[in-house]
């Protein structure tokens, strides 16, 4: 690498990454130039790489890079060169549309996607917008952050958000790359804690990562194991599947709500009567804004929350990808800049 160009993985065509050599440019007004030290590999990396969005190829992906700031352009405050940063989905919010000027940070109106709009993590170097930077806390490394960008926000922001109270019983359901850390975050905001996945095999790692139960939902009707419980304040949907939202609806208590955070194109199919009678509620919930992922990241450090990670060099990410979306990741792949000559 010379000093005026960078490595980057770009999605070159649907189904195709490759490693390229790209230039060097300057951040413009209001965005800043980083030196990536590590990119998380998510599910949501397909939304470039199949073109599930409306891609202007090539496209570099990832959206759970933490980095050192390298460069900044006019107009951004509160950012220094040298200072570790993070980005995750949401690119940073306008700041003037209707709903930034109401707070919702999250639902801007002209709010881009990393890695989808414009370039993001797979690569040594990223621009991005500053109003969408996140702090890392010193006592976290790149790698362990990464994840908690994406994976992580989301289902810290969901949980923190939701009704349930210290003591309330709270289900995770799935155990993968958001549903493991959602299960350490919900034992550490004081819930009783259930996790729900398929097979005996996951009960030991739920319980080792906080669970208090375990329902097997491919052995018993998870609706019922629940309310065998008491019912749930909060049921936490990792997984995706209408299906599997469905059957785990009625394992709500009265004024319980399900929070949709795994992506499927299945409809969720529910009886009004299953909502009305015990105002249950179905709701789904998107990432979340910069400040609560400062939250995520210092939530996590004090807490000992952290990601199951594998690390894998950055000329690697096509493996990478493939890997996670056999679903063979255990459970965070975490792209590192190190050469692996
Ligand atoms: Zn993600
Ligand atoms: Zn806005």
């Amino acid at each position: 690498m010379t000093t005026t160009s960078y490595r980057a993985v770009q999605a070159s065509k649907r189904g195709r990454l490759e490693l390229v050599e790209r230039e060097l440019t300057a951040p413009p007004p209001g965005k800043v130039r980083i030196r990536v030290e590590a990119c998380g590999v998510c599910h949501s990396d397909a939304g470039t790489i199949e073109g599930q969005f409306p891609i202007d190829w090539p496209r570099v992906p990832g959206h759970e890079l933490v980095g050192r700031i390298d460069a900044i352009g006019s107009g951004v405050q509160r950012w220094a060169v040298g200072q570790r940063v993070g980005v995750g989905f949401l690119a940073g919010s306008c700041g003037y549309c209707d709903f930034c000027r109401n707070g919702d940070l999250v639902n801007c109106a002209n709010q881009e996607y990393t890695g989808i709009h414009h370039d993001g993590g797979y690569a040594e170097v990223m621009i991005a917008k500053a109003s969408g930077l996140v702090s890392i806390p010193d006592d976290l490394s790149s790698v362990a952050a990464a994840p908690l960008l994406c994976a992580g926000l989301t289902t810290f922001n969901a949980l923190r958000n939701s009704p349930a109270k210290a003591g309330d019983l709270v289900a995770v359901l799935g155990i993968g790359g958001l549903g493991h850390l959602g299960v350490q975050y919900a034992r550490h905001m004081g819930f009783e804690v259930v996790a729900i996945s398929r097979g005996v095999d996951t009960a030991e790692l739920a319980k080792k990562l906080g669970a208090h139960h375990y329902i097997d939902s491919s052995a018993s009707d998870p609706a019922a194991a629940l309310q065998a419980l008491g019912g749930a304040k909060v049921i936490l949907i990792t997984a995706s599947g209408g299906k599997t939202v469905a059957e785990t609806f009625m394992g709500l208590r009265p004024g319980g709500v399900s929070i949709v955070l795994g992506v499927g194109p299945e409809s969720i199919e529910t009886s009004s009567s299953d909502l009305i009678f015990g105002n249950r509620k179905l709701e789904g919930s998107l990432t979340g804004d910069p400040a609560t992922a400062d939250a995520t990241l210092r939530f996590s450090a004090l807490s000992g929350v952290s990601a199951m990670i594998e690390t894998v060099s950055l000329d690697q990410a096509a493996n990478a990808y493939a890997k996670m979306m056999a679903g063979k990741a255990r459970f965070r792949i975490v792209l590192t800049m190190d050469r692996s000559e």
